[in-house]
């Protein structure tokens, strides 16, 4: 339900998926004022606001939408989480008392995400006062936004006699082939073939209730941790220099996990050759910049699992040359 990316390792996989749709679907002039626009258009915003303005009633009763269209959907009406050192939970299972695993119903999981949010006062020293939005931070926070955004994303995709009372809809009807749409918590990213960028912004106002900051119209976006280039659709790292700890300050084996973990990322982001030899340059430089010494990156560089011998050669040239400046 809606269009949340659950997970970042995931978020381009699934909208690359998502895009395959709406890329067969682009035209040159916008579908809702006819005006001539690029054949794709991007869109990224986030709800800054999602906290101070959502209610806790609006999102008990978007809580209660999806536990019951979970039921109706699955046929399931609990869920199980199995104990151990890793999670594991499913859909399902019997409410019998067990040892190895916790069993929630929907119903008592409703009951205690409400008891959550409804929790408004807080004190301070003798002080005590009440807030009006939701608590922000922790693990509710994340689910309520998710809660309530799902639930609109998924109203304004249905409805389709909604759509066209706004203009939009008129020649193709699935809103999956008119705009891609990812979301990961209130950070929105939107490619649309059929629609202006300002078509799309009256789209964000009319799908949610919550108010979104919209970043402007550009020929890239910048998305979490990376960016989307026009007109190819490809991934880049966004731009940044790391501030590292210098190596008298860092704990053992520091640049070698630091190494890992980015190479990790650039590899779930699918980078090309040219945007992954960008990204190792900002890493080296910031290395070079925290004063670590060359000879401990390119033990990092040796030690570091999973390359293939082109792209390690391409790693060292990268670190001399960035090493050299
Ligand atoms: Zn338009």
């Amino acid at each position: 339900m809606g269009d949340e990316v659950w997970s970042l390792k995931e978020v381009c996989r699934t909208f690359d998926e998502r895009m395959s749709h709406v890329v067969g679907h682009a035209c040159v002039f916008c579908d809702r004022c006819s005006q001539r626009k690029p054949s794709l258009v991007l869109l990224t915003a986030d709800a800054g606001q999602f906290f101070e303005v959502v209610k806790p009633h609006v999102a008990i009763s978007a809580a209660r939408r999806v536990f019951e269209r979970c039921s109706r959907v699955s046929g399931k009406n609990c869920v199980t989480v199995l104990r151990g050192e890793r999670r594991v939970a499913f859909l399902g299972g019997s409410c019998g008392h067990r040892l190895d695993r916790f069993v929630f119903s929907f119903s008592k999981l409703l009951l205690a995400f409400a008891a959550c949010l409804l929790m408004s006062f807080c004190t301070l020293g003798d002080m005590v006062w009440r807030m009006t939005g939701l608590p922000i931070g922790g693990v509710v926070s994340k689910v309520a936004s998710s809660f309530v955004l799902a639930v609109e994303e998924h109203d304004w995709a249905l409805d389709i006699a909604r759509r066209r009372r706004h203009g939009f809809s008129r020649r193709v009807h699935a809103w999956d082939f008119e705009v891609a749409r990812a979301r990961y918590v209130d950070d929105i990213l939107w490619l649309s073939g059929r629609y202006c960028h300002a078509g799309l912004c009256r789209a964000v106002s009319l799908a949610y209730s919550v108010p979104f900051d919209i970043d402007a119209c550009a020929a890239y976006v910048t998305w979490l941790d990376m960016e989307l280039h026009l007109p190819d659709l490809s991934w880049r790292m966004k731009p940044s220099m790391w501030t590292l700890p210098p190596p008298w300050g860092a704990p053992k084996g520091y640049a070698h996990s630091f190494l890992c973990g980015r190479l990790q990322r650039w590899s779930e982001v699918r980078l090309s050759d040219d945007a992954w030899l960008t990204a190792a340059t900002n890493l080296f430089l910031s290395f070079r910049d925290a004063g670590w010494p060359v000879r401990v990156i390119r033990a990092a560089v040796f030690k570091a699992g999973r390359l293939t011998r082109v792209k390690r050669d391409m790693l060292l040239t990268v670190l001399h040359v960035s090493f050299l400046h």
